[in-house]
């Protein structure tokens, strides 16, 4: 077994040898991916990561901060040691988490992200405090940019689907991934992602009867695989739509849904 520091413990993330396997599609493209060491207690470090993509044939992983102690104003310091990462691992794909408590360094972000070649940014309203209401003037910034906006959603306060609808209305040409497909809220994840062509959805840490539904009702078209690692596993993810999907569907999920939105 290949072990490495990942995820709550250290050595608790471990690759069976019968899963290492080489490539067995075109291209895996992990739209949910964190660095660092959570205040949470999760953690995962750079040699961890590509250890698992190797492991899992994952050719890129789209790659932002996690929820660190002293990230620097609107996360400045932690989006600057993604920028160092992605220039030295290719495939790797910059994303910048923005806190718009402090609009001017979010603006700020935006434009670095810009100038390191990043394709997306993340909001967290629930672990980084904030409603659509404070978040609204990043949106002309991110859309006029072409990057994609990686949503955090769930049941928590904040970060139900449908108080972020109105951006996905306004900004019709910029992408929107929902991430975890609103968790309890999928069933309003769902209908959003059917009307708007813009959104998609992101099953990392839902459970197998959920990314079912999921996969039935909104359709494999508007899927995108991410993983959420360190808080869940690579090969777990990768699993679900092995299982659910004929092998044709899986190259939407794994690579064509995502390279469309990343504009590859
Ligand atoms: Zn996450």
């Amino acid at each position: 077994m290949a072990n490495a520091e990942c995820g709550i413990f250290k050595k608790s993330f471990r690759i069976p040898n019968s899963e290492l396997r080489t490539r067995l599609y075109r291209m895996i493209i992990d739209f949910h991916t964190h660095l660092g060491r959570s205040r949470d207690g999760a953690r995962q470090d750079l040699p961890s990561m590509l250890l698992a993509m190797r492991a899992f044939g994952v050719t890129k992983s789209v790659v932002f901060p996690i929820d660190e102690k002293n990230p620097g104003p609107s996360y400045a310091r932690l989006n600057a040691r993604i920028a160092r990462l992605v220039k030295r691992q290719p495939n790797l794909i910059g994303c910048a988490r923005l806190d718009p408590h402090d609009l001017k360094a979010a603006f700020h972000e935006i434009e670095e992200a810009v100038r390191c070649g990043f394709r997306a940014v993340k909001l967290h309203p629930r672990s980084d405090r904030f409603n659509a209401h404070l978040a609204r003037p990043l949106f002309d910034m991110i859309a006029v940019n072409d990057l994609c906006v990686i949503l955090h959603t769930g049941h928590e306060p904040n970060c139900h689907p449908r108080e972020w609808l109105h951006f996905f209305k306004i900004h019709p040409k910029t992408f929107f991934v929902l991430a975890h497909s609103g968790k309890d809220f999928f069933r309003e994840a769902i209908e959003i992602a059917k009307r708007h062509r813009n959104v998609y959805l992101d099953t990392s840490t839902l459970s197998y009867y959920r990314t079912a539904f999921i996969l039935k009702k909104a359709g494999a078209k508007k899927v995108v695989f991410a993983s959420d690692i360190p808080y869940s596993h690579l090969g777990l993810e990768i699993k679900k739509f092995q299982y659910l999907l004929p092998r044709a569907k899986q190259n939407l999920v794994f690579s064509d849904n995502a390279e469309r939105i990343l504009r590859m």
